[in-house]
């Protein structure tokens, strides 16, 4: 019998590892689709760097210095035997990933200061949980960098502005950071519940895959309307200007209070990082994003 806890170390160490050095293949995708179609000769200069990073990263070099702050998003089957250990093995997976890959240590102390080391610390990894029906569990490992992270904002509107208001704040909040946050960006937006759950929908959403569209018309129409609002700005790669400054927007939203209309706006920047892998109950591993046969 194999030690459950080692399998969840090992398979979170693969993630990190995979997350680090390869894009999931839809975010390649749409970076290379993006220097195809763009016009701007500074801008097919910066995206052919960014092609060309992507492919130097391949052999095991991080893909930026900024190897993020570590989240993961876990899925628990209600019924899977091992959930007692996940916590830890998370931890101690970071731990290994940090010293053997290696990663940058980002986790520092906004107390006391002082830099762990180790990329762990107080409540770091965050582990976003999510208790499913099933035996299994999904991990997907989300390195976050700071630079895109310091746009992401949420914004407590007034309901009389509705969704033009909505859409507004997403497309200022584009123009006020004009590329900083390392562009082309993708943006999740989270509309409703409360200030929390709004930044919470929003960075879920940086999760979906780039070509997907949200189930609903109405709001896959917002999604595509703040989309072409956005590129049509020319803040372009870098903030250099060009065709594409978002490669997606993607948009969830949950019921408000009838007093309240919060909008969470998570901004990711080209490095969007993020790979999954499930682990059955009887331990067999399924790497989602980055399969086994690939380098
Ligand atoms: S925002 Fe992203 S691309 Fe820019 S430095 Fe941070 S991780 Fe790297």
């Amino acid at each position: 019998m194999k030690d459950p806890a080692q399998v969840i170390q090992d398979t979170t160490v693969r993630l990190l590892r995979k997350a680090a050095t390869v894009l999931p293949a839809d975010v390649e995708k749409a970076l290379r689709a993006a220097y195809e179609r763009e016009t701007n000769a500074t801008a097919k200069t910066q995206l052919e760097a960014i092609v060309k990073n992507i492919g130097i990263a391949r052999e095991g070099i991080p893909m930026c210095q900024d190897t993020g702050i570590m989240i993961f998003y876990v899925k628990v089957g209600e019924k899977f035997p091992f959930m007692g250990m996940i916590r830890d093995a998370l931890t101690k997976a970071v731990v290994q990933a940090t010293a053997e890959i290696p990663l940058r240590p980002n986790a520092v102390n906004p107390i006391v200061g002082g830099n762990s080391g180790d990329n762990t610390g107080k409540k770091i990894p965050w582990i976003n949980w999510e208790i499913v029906p099933g035996d299994s569990l999904e991990i997907t490992a989300f390195p976050k960098g700071g630079g895109s992270e310091n746009v992401s904002i949420v914004g407590m509107l007034k309901p009389g502005v509705g969704l033009t208001g909505v859409k507004k704040l997403v497309v200022d909040n584009a123009l006020s950071y004009m590329g900083k946050a390392c562009a082309p960006n993708i943006i999740g937006v989270g509309i409703g519940g409360g200030a929390d759950i709004a930044i919470k929908i929003a960075k879920q959403q940086l999760l979906r895959p780039l070509d997907d569209h949200h189930p609903e018309p109405e709001v896959a129409e917002i999604e595509k309307e703040i989309f072409e609002a956005i590129n049509a700005t020319g803040i372009g790669p870098m903030g250099l200007g060009g065709d594409t400054t978002v490669l997606a927007v993607k948009v969830d939203y949950a019921m408000r209070h009838p007093a309240s209309l919060p909008v969470g706006v998570a901004v990711q920047c080209w490095a969007a990082r993020r790979s999954t892998a499930i682990i059955t109950k009887d331990l067999s591993v399924q790497y989602v994003t980055h399969p086994v046969e690939e380098k």
